[in-house]
C-alpha cells in the first residue's frame, strides 16, 4: 500500500529505496496496476495490434519496430493508462479499466481538434473510429448512453 504514494514520499520513508524500481513498480511492475495493463493490451490484441508485453513501450514511448504504424493509437491509449494510474497512486485499489475508458473517451474531441489543424483528419477518422467501436464494447449499457450523448454535444 505505501508504494502507491508519490516516489518523492516513498524516498523520504524509504531512504534506503531505489528511486528508478520504485517508479517503475508505481507505474508497471506492481501487482495493482497490472491488471489495468493487461486490459490495454487485450484491447491492442482486439485492435489487430501486435506488441511486446514491455514497460519501456508505455513508459518510454519506445517501439521496437521503428516502422510501426499504430502508433499514434497506442500512444493514445497509453497516455489514458498513464493518469489513471496516477490518479489511484494514493489509494490501495487498481486503477479502473472505466476510468481509463472515460480517459481516452475525453482525449477524442481535444485530439479531433488538432487533427483537423494539422489537416491530418483521415487517419485520425480511422483510427478513432477503431478505438470507440472497441470503447463500446467494453463499457455497459448505461456507460454507453453517456458516451453517444458526449459525442453527440462535441459534434463528432
Ligand atoms: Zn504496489
Amino acid at each position: 500500500m505505501r508504494y502507491h504514494l508519490t516516489p518523492v514520499r516513498m524516498a523520504i520513508i524509504n531512504k534506503s529505496t531505489n528511486k528508478k524500481g520504485t517508479l517503475l513498480h508505481c507505474w508497471w511492475e506492481c501487482k495493482l496496476v497490472q491488471p489495468l495493463w493487461r486490459t490495454v493490451w487485450r484491447c491492442l490484441r482486439k485492435l489487430y495490434i501486435e506488441l511486446l508485453y514491455d514497460p519501456t513501450i508505455p513508459l518510454l514511448g519506445i517501439y521496437p519496430d521503428k516502422t510501426f504504424l499504430k502508433k499514434d493509437t497506442c500512444t493514445h491509449m497509453f497516455i489514458a493508462a498513464l493518469f489513471t494510474i496516477a490518479k489511484t497512486w494514493k489509494q490501495p485499489k487498481c486503477p479502473l479499466t472505466d476510468n481509463w475508458i472515460r480517459k481516452m473517451w475525453y482525449i477524442y474531441p481535444m485530439e479531433y481538434d488538432s487533427a483537423i489543424k494539422k489537416d491530418d483528419i483521415m487517419p485520425f477518422a480511422a483510427t478513432w473510429m477503431e478505438l470507440e467501436t472497441l470503447i463500446l464494447s467494453e463499457v455497459s449499457q448505461k456507460e454507453k448512453d453517456k458516451y453517444q450523448m458526449i459525442s453527440l454535444i462535441s459534434g463528432i
